[in-house]
């Protein structure tokens, strides 16, 4: 089987991600094709160190969708995954009394 092109769909595949010589050289092409391979990097990355807490606890309960969005967006964002007053159980009142508390601070 001859993979052909995805971008031009005329020339045989010879570079990676599925393209052929000539698109994959051709300025802004290959960035229109994510990669095909199982080693290159995915997501929002990994790193090593400290890094700063999220602003604020989240109420979501542990295991919840909601939050799974949060640690998602907390680690877009390169915050600390866990935040020590996140809810712990479903109905957590921890997260909800510093909440109130931040806002209280930034009203008065
Ligand atoms: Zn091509």
């Amino acid at each position: 089987m001859i993979a052909i092109c995805r971008h031009c769909s005329q020339s045989k595949v010879n570079r990676p991600r599925g393209l052929c010589w000539g698109c994959y050289y051709t300025p802004g092409v290959k960035e229109l094709y994510p990669s095909t391979s199982k080693y290159a990097r995915r997501g929002v990355g990994n790193f090593n160190g400290v890094a700063p807490l999220p602003p604020e606890p989240t109420t979501a309960p542990p295991g919840s969708p909601e939050k799974e969005a949060v640690l998602a967006e907390r680690a877009r964002l390169k915050q600390a995954l866990w935040h020590p007053l996140d809810a712990q159980y479903e109905g957590d009142p921890q997260p909800l009394a510093e909440l109130l508390k931040a806002r209280s601070a930034l009203a008065s």
